[in-house]
């Protein structure tokens, strides 16, 4: 007998095909539609295995209702749509999929820390509704990337990559974390500082943190205060660790010059979200590891996980 599994979104076939060699699948079918929550709950109850996306929130209720439920497979590798406490106290595997993801949103985050502070996508939308006339000398200009100091928030995965990268453009690199990572610090040639320095100095400041309780708010309008008037805030992480009201207010009141955010304290945002107003956001519908290839490789980590659980072995990327 095949172990069922329930599949909270329509995946690319050979994902499917690996999963089906192994496990009786049954999937929700739409690509751009989340699972309703009261189909998710009927699912739920007659699987031992769960594969799903950061759009699910699997909290207690839920996992009460997997009385068979063995594992949770997150195609992410950020979990907190997982109450993994309650999946823990009930036995069940929670895994994710970290790695495969690093380089490519680290190239995002570069990407949005680039399309900031050189007002990309406003210069753009400026070329495209006929305002260009001629050239002049403080037209659209922006803040200098090359030489400048990037401050780090969670210099874990991905924010090394990120400051590999920075350091190709000559940038000061500072980071903060919970614990120093003083190897780190000498290969790459960067320098652990407390939150307040890192704020104050930093010409542009990038959350690579997970969110957790203890990350909930990290940058609010106290943080946001201490920053430079000129400094670009970016955040590929997760909504809910910048304090979007008061990012809002910082940036109305030019108390920080740009923000680019890749993630929203309720996604997907409402277009009438008040950052979106404001053109010294750059703003994108959470697509920091959003490249074919490794978007493929995610589903493939997150099946790997889900039918090492199933099969009686230890998930490679067990988080509990
Ligand atoms: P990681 O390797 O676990 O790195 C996270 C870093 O954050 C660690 O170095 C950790 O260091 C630090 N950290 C954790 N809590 C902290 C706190 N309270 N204060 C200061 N630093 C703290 O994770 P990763 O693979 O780099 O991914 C990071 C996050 O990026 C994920 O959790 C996910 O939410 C997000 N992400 C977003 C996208 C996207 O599409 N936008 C894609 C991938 C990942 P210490 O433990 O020493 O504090």
């Amino acid at each position: 007998m095949k172990p069922k599994i329930y599949i909270t979104r329509k995946l690319p076939d050979p994902i499917v095909t690996r999963l089906a060699e192994v496990c009786e699948i049954k999937m929700w079918e739409k690509e751009e539609e989340p699972v309703p929550r009261e189909i998710l709950e009927k699912e739920i109850q007659d699987v031992e295995g769960l594969y799903c996306l950061l759009t699910e929130r699997i909290d207690k209720p839920l996992l009460n209702m997997g009385t068979k439920l063995k594992i949770v497979s997150n195609m992410a590798v950020g979990y907190n749509n997982i109450d993994v406490a309650a999946a823990t106290e009930k036995g069940i595997m929670v895994t994710n999929t970290p790695g495969v993801l690093t380089e490519t949103t680290a190239d995002l985050t570069f990407a949005l820390l680039m399309a900031t502070s050189r007002r990309l996508v406003e210069a753009s939308h400026y070329l495209r509704e006929g305002k260009w006339k001629t050239w002049s000398p403080m037209q659209l200009t922006g803040q200098d990337i090359y030489g400048a100091t990037l401050g780090i928030f969670g210099l874990g995965r991905i924010g090394e990559a990120l400051a590999k990268r920075a350091k190709g453009f000559d940038m000061k690199v500072y980071y903060h974390n919970r614990s120093r990572k003083v190897e780190v610090e000498e290969v790459l040639g960067i320098k652990y500082v407390d939150k307040e320095k890192l704020l104050r100095e930093s010409d542009f400041i990038c959350v690579l943190m997970p969110f957790t309780p203890e990350t909930k708010n990290y940058i609010g309008a106290a943080e946001l205060s201490l920053m430079k008037q000129s400094a670009v805030l970016v955040n590929t992480a997760r909504g809910g660790i910048v304090d979007e009201e008061a990012l809002y207010d910082a940036l109305k009141n030019g108390d920080i010059w740009g923000a680019g955010i890749d993630v929203f304290e309720e996604e997907p945002v409402k277009t009438n979200h008040p950052l979106l107003s404001l053109p010294n956001v750059v703003a994108l519908p959470h697509i920091g590891s959003a490249s074919v290839n490794t978007r493929l490789k995610m589903a493939l980590l997150a099946a790997e996980n889900l039918l090492q659980g199933l099969q009686g072995e230890t998930p490679k990327h067990l988080v509990n």
